[in-house]
């Protein structure tokens, strides 16, 4: 064990995040607005029998703290919420946000408990947070509780992402509490008690648009202000001294962070599945994952959250241009500190070429395609019209066309013949009639055209073709079988897929099986494709 590991009681906090701005004086936990203050102290509810079901040792080594320590009973009583330790100060933050489009005013962490900042020996600052860990006084009339099914979907995707190379707020340990917590899945009446979880997650920061947003409707201009000193000095320190000049420089880089962000998604298929302006973090983070799922038919209309089934406001094409509606929505909230409206729209109109920009580059390199040619963007547009007229498995489709060789002349070669290398990325070979086919091989030929142009070997095209295109995601029903087992008692599955999502872009050839497409009796089954904001 390296020297610097800490144990858990050497664990250095400086809790600025309290220490800088106002508390909520009522120091009772009961439901209520709370004005004047960004945050109300809270301590969680301890649990009755907590079991540690898995924990993230590189997370628990981002904190220095040594693996030895996560094993330790004291480890599991207080990240299951039981104990606080020394320098630990817990509060929940007040926010507020847009659901689905519409204000919806004082939300607040409603069952995340935050512990305290933890400072490590390389002076990083990571914030640790418990999910499900009882009421705070943001919970409205919900339980503060988190079910195992949910937490355990939170805990593997937020590492997946990470070891994607995807902004994201990281796990560190997952617990069942030992008691049941009521839920309702479908919405349909059918509730039924679940074992009940708490995460713990880290990362830099966990502010959201809402925080700002709260402030501004409320018209207290003096704490948003504070408020967003605070983060400047904190978390963009780079940027100097707030002012109003670097109000706006920091809001150019929450555009450009988000842009990045919204790429990321694009590029690897993630459907967050809530993109409520209070689940959007000024880090440029991926947070608060609930109903998201993973693309398996390349589909831009689909998303996988039942409760937004209707609107299908945050399908997966649909992700870019809500981000810019959420910056819109922060830029509203900082509009009275910078008392004009171009520049911050201008910084919106940044967002737009950020991403464009991203995205094409993005895309490029998903298909192999080395320099920037006129006719790349065509080709891109039409692979993204053909891709959906016919169930395609996004991660499958772009790890096959890695594999294209480039040698043989696509003139000389049959529809049949182009199409042949991508056939297991297809759910129903009988969907693929002749129009289909005709068009596929139209643009496999100007596509093979295009790489046989390069000067790149098959084998090194493919090499970075692989490195962005994973091979390996959370699919739906993976994360499912996960649940399944782990509410049997058996959480193997968890530290399996944990260890395959460490190594997504690799071939894993002992672990074929979970790059395979989804199984059809997951096609509807709730959990899978199927989604609730219930966890
Ligand atoms: P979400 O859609 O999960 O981001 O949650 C939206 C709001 O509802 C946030 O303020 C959450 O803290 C709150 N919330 C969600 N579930 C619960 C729960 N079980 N208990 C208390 N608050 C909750
Ligand atoms: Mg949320």
């Amino acid at each position: 064990m390296p020297a610097a590991l800490k144990k858990l009681e050497q664990l250095h906090f400086d809790n600025s995040f309290v220490n800088s701005l106002p508390a909520d004086p009522e120091s009772e936990n009961f439901p209520r607005q709370v004005f004047s203050a960004c945050y109300s102290r809270v301590v969680p509810t301890p649990v009755s029998n907590p079991q540690l079901l898995a924990c993230v040792s590189e997370v628990a080594e981002l904190l220095d703290l040594s693996a030895l320590s996560c094993e330790s009973e004291l480890f599991t009583q207080t990240f299951s919420g039981n104990h606080l330790l020394p320098g630990m100060d817990a509060y929940a933050s007040c926010y507020g946000g847009h659901q689905f489009g519409h204000w919806a005013g004082q939300l607040g962490d409603g069952r995340a408990i935050n512990l305290g900042e933890v400072i490590n020996a390389k002076g990083e600052r990571w914030s640790l947070q418990l999910k499900g860990a009882g009421p705070t006084p943001y919970s409205r009339n919900a339980d503060g509780l988190a079910v195992l099914r949910s937490s355990l979907r939170e805990f593997l995707c937020s590492e997946a992402m990470f070891h994607l190379g995807v902004p994201t707020t990281r796990a560190l340990s997952l617990i069942t509490t030992g008691e049941r917590v009521d839920r309702d899945i479908l919405y349909n009446g059918n509730g039924a008690p679940e074992p009940g979880a708490v995460l713990c997650r880290v990362a830099p920061g966990f502010i959201r648009f809402g925080n700002f947003q709260l402030l501004a409707s409320r018209a207290d201009l003096g704490l948003l202000k504070a408020l967003l000193d605070y983060t400047i000095r904190t978390d963009f320190p780079h940027l100097g001294e707030p002012s109003t000049p670097v109000y706006l420089a920091w809001f150019e880089e929450v555009c450009r962070s988000t842009a990045e962000l919204m790429v990321h998604w694009m590029r690897v298929g993630f459907v967050h599945g809530v993109m409520n302006t209070d689940n959007m973090s000024v880090l440029g983070l991926t947070i608060d994952y609930g109903p998201y799922g993973w693309l398996e038919g390349y589909d831009p209309g689909w998303t996988p959250n039942i409760t937004d089934a209707e609107m299908k406001r945050y399908r997966y094409g649909n992700q870019p241009q809500i981000a810019s509606w959420n910056l819109a929505r922060l830029a509203d909230a900082l509009l009275p500190l910078i008392e004009s409206i171009e520049p911050l729209q201008q910084a919106i109109s940044s967002y737009a070429a950020t991403y464009e920009k991203g995205w094409r580059v993005m895309m490029r390199s998903k298909l192999g395609l080395i320099g920037e040619e006129e006719g790349d963007e065509p080709l891109t547009h039409e692979l993204l019209m053909i891709l959906p007229l016919v169930e395609t498995d996004m991660s499958i489709f772009f790890r096959k066309l890695a594999d294209i060789r480039s040698d043989s002349d696509p003139d000389q070669l049959s529809s049949d013949q182009l199409i042949a290398p991508l056939l297991d990325a297809y759910y129903d070979l009988g969907s693929l009639d002749s129009d289909y086919r005709n068009r596929f091989a139209t643009w496999m030929r100007s596509y093979m055209l295009r790489i046989r142009e390069q000067k790149i070997s098959d084998a090194d095209r493919r090499q970075q073709m692989n490195a962005v295109n994973p091979k390996y995601v959370l699919r739906n029903y993976l994360a499912q079988q996960a649940i399944d087992k782990a509410e049997a008692g058996d959480s193997s599955m968890i530290y399996e897929l944990l260890e395959l999502l460490r190594h997504p872009y690799d071939e894993q050839p002992e672990n074929e099986h979970y790059a395979a497409k989804r199984p059809e009796w997951a096609r509807n089954r709730a959990g899978c494709s199927m989604l609730s904001c219930s966890s």
